[in-house]
């Protein structure tokens, strides 16, 4: 409890096809990436709240020999680049590359970082020393849900992408702490439960100015 990289803040651990970006099977070529028309704002939302963004992906077209690595660090540049005009980052893109059967034989392994699995949450936490637990997953399916049960968090499901079929099919023994229209309503309710923990007698946060919006 003592190392100054002690987990320190919340993080949002942000699924990329069908909820940032529209889901269009396996993405394999930048001109396919299409942001939400809502996607710029509810980044930067997050950015002034000054709460990281990690975006945690399974890209198992990888292992699958669709497309490479390479590929898939194109469409994340670009997607910065789209982001960027409107003042809006994403601190971090993170993706699982395998799958046990794949067919190309380096990504072809049972991993621990294919979502649920948390292996991509233990990497942010250990880069930005967030602390899990007060740590949001936004994704359009469930296995976005089951990754924040993983580690403590909680979990948004979104009616975009797979998000619909999804709330109409419940996971067993999996349910949603918000399930809402898309990422922008997801951001608004992380923001007043940060704001409402803040708000809170007891409250161990050091410095809630700094997350607390400005005085008129
Ligand atoms: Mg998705
Ligand atoms: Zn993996």
């Amino acid at each position: 409890m003592t190392s100054p990289r002690a987990p320190h803040g919340p993080a949002v651990f942000l699924d990329r096809d069908g909820t940032l970006i529209e889901e269009v099977g396996y993405l394999d070529r930048v001109e396919r990436v299409h942001l939400f028309p809502w996607s710029v704002e509810a980044i930067r939302a997050l950015n002034e709240a000054r709460i990281p963004i990690v975006m945690i992906t399974n890209q198992s077209g990888i292992a699958r020999g669709f497309f490479t690595e390479a590929v898939v660090d194109e469409v994340h540049r670009h997607i910065a680049s789209l982001l960027a005009p409107g003042g809006a980052h994403i601190d971090a893109y993170y993706y699982c590359p395998h799958h046990r059967d794949g067919k190309v034989v380096e990504y072809a392994v049972a991993c621990d970082c294919r979502k649920p699995g948390r292996g991509l949450v233990d990497r942010a936490i250990r880069e930005f020393a967030v602390d899990p637990a007060q740590s949001f997953t936004i994704g359009d399916r469930w296995l976005d849900v089951a990754l924040a049960r993983n580690v403590g968090g909680k979990g948004i499901l979104v009616r975009t992408g797979y998000g619909l079929d999804e709330e109409r099919q419940p996971a067993d023994g999996l349910s949603a702490d918000a399930v809402v229209n898309n990422l922008v309503e997801a951001v608004s309710w992380i923001l007043e439960t940060v704001g409402s923990r803040l708000q809170a007698p007891g409250s161990s946060r050091p410095k809630p100015e700094a997350r607390s919006p400005k005085p008129i």
